[in-house]
């Protein structure tokens, strides 16, 4: 391998990078040094394992607001821990009424329970990404409803939902409340116990800056939807899945390595949270002001004064998102992703289905430099047409 190639990274939306260097320090030293399998043996790199896993496990819980750790159960990513929530707790009859800006690791597992017989009732979302949460009432009275599901902020638009507002509605209407948490989780102040949730699922990768294939579920004392896998661990002599948490939520060998970087990263992110998630608004804004006065350049999503997750999509009247987006990456090395984000039911509420949009997703260690960077490059492709 040769000189890494300097990249201007706006693709935080889709995994961070890079990773501040605590995280792959992590990583390595749980190879090394905790090397053993944790919770399968007394040996020391079995133990180091084990605690390794315990401080990761804390340092999340305490930077998500969730009073105790063991209702926090690590995941492959947001989507196995979607799956999980929805195939644990939905069956044949149940209703669930889904926002419509709800991404795929959301749609496609309630299509296919749509086969088993779940209901599914759409609340539209405004042409800036916003639900309205006396639509949600609405749907949620109008027939007796499970679930209610919605993300606590858009990989398209960054529009930041009422989910506290709307566990209350759930609540009060006998449903629980799941939210997807990927694109909020170490960008936005997440407080799992003050929004009401019964389960909220993590994306490790993204705003938390950990390793990709990571992640995490909470799940509210009291609501324990039936796990997905068993065996690989636990008491040998037990035919059946423990059932106390986190243990039955995470059947086999834990994926030790990831979990640490996991860990240190939410340590790195719960230190300096406040300043970090300052940083990333400011740099939104800034980029979001340039944005807005790009002729035939429409930006997605709510108006400059309301607060969103740190990413800006734009769609442009005549140039298409993928030639955008292969200008900055190949004219001036800016990483972006272009398409419909896997979320085409928001797409199809902004009326940008067909265009699909250009992302800047923002994040630790970018600028103001880059962010001018950015705007100056898109100022000259879009002047070319
Ligand atoms: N939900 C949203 C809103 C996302 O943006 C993503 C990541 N693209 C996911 C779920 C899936 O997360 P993961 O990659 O951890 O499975």
């Amino acid at each position: 391998m040769g000189e890494p190639t300097k990249i201007i990274y706006f693709d935080h939306a889709a995994t961070s990078w890079p990773k501040p260097p605590v995280v792959p320090e992590a990583m390595v030293q749980a190879m090394s040094i905790a090397g053993g399998n944790p919770d399968r043996g007394a040996h020391t790199l079995a133990l180091a394992a084990g605690r390794t896993i315990a401080h990761a496990r804390g340092e999340l819980a305490g930077l998500l607001g969730i009073p105790d750790e063991r209702d926090l159960a690590f995941m492959p990513g947001c989507t196995a821990a979607l799956n999980l929530v929805l195939k644990g707790a939905l069956k044949h009859g149940d209703r669930v009424v889904v926002v419509s800006a709800e991404h795929n690791a959301v749609v496609r597992p309630l299509f296919a329970l749509g086969s088993r017989g779940v209901k599914v009732a759409r609340v539209p979302v405004d042409p800036e990404g916003n639900v309205d949460a006396e639509e949600v009432e609405r749907a949620v009275a109008s027939a007796s409803t499970r679930m209610v599901i919605c993300q606590h902020a858009s990989n398209v638009t960054g529009a930041i939902q009422p989910i506290a507002d709307l566990a209350d509605i759930a609540h009060e209407h006998g449903a629980v409340m799941v939210s997807d948490g990927a694109q909020a989780a170490g960008h936005l102040p997440v407080d799992c116990a003050a929004l009401g949730v019964d389960a909220y699922a993590i994306a490790g990768h993204k705003g938390l800056l950990g390793p990709q294939g990571i992640g995490a579920l909470y799940l509210a004392p009291g609501f324990s939807p039936v796990e997905l896998l068993q065996g690989g661990g636990g008491v040998s002599i037990k035919v059946l899945q423990p059932e106390e948490r986190p243990d039955r939520y995470e059947a086999g060998t834990p994926n030790t390595p990831a979990i640490a970087g996991l860990g240190a990263a939410a340590a790195f992110v719960r230190a300096q949270s406040a300043a970090l998630m300052d940083r990333e608004r400011e740099l939104t804004r800034r980029l979001h002001e340039g944005l807005l006065d790009i002729p035939a350049l429409r930006v997605l999503g709510p108006a400059l004064d309301v607060p969103r997750a740190p990413l800006v999509s734009v769609a442009h009247e005549r140039i298409s998102a993928d030639e955008i987006a292969f200008a900055l990456d190949s004219r001036f090395g800016i990483a972006v992703r272009a398409g419909l984000h896997c979320s085409p039911w928001t797409h199809a509420a902004l009326g940008t289905l067909e265009s699909g949009a250009v992302r800047f997703g923002l994040g630790w260690g970018l600028d103001e430099a880059a962010v001018d960077y950015a705007l100056d490059a898109m100022r000259e492709i879009c002047s070319q047409q």
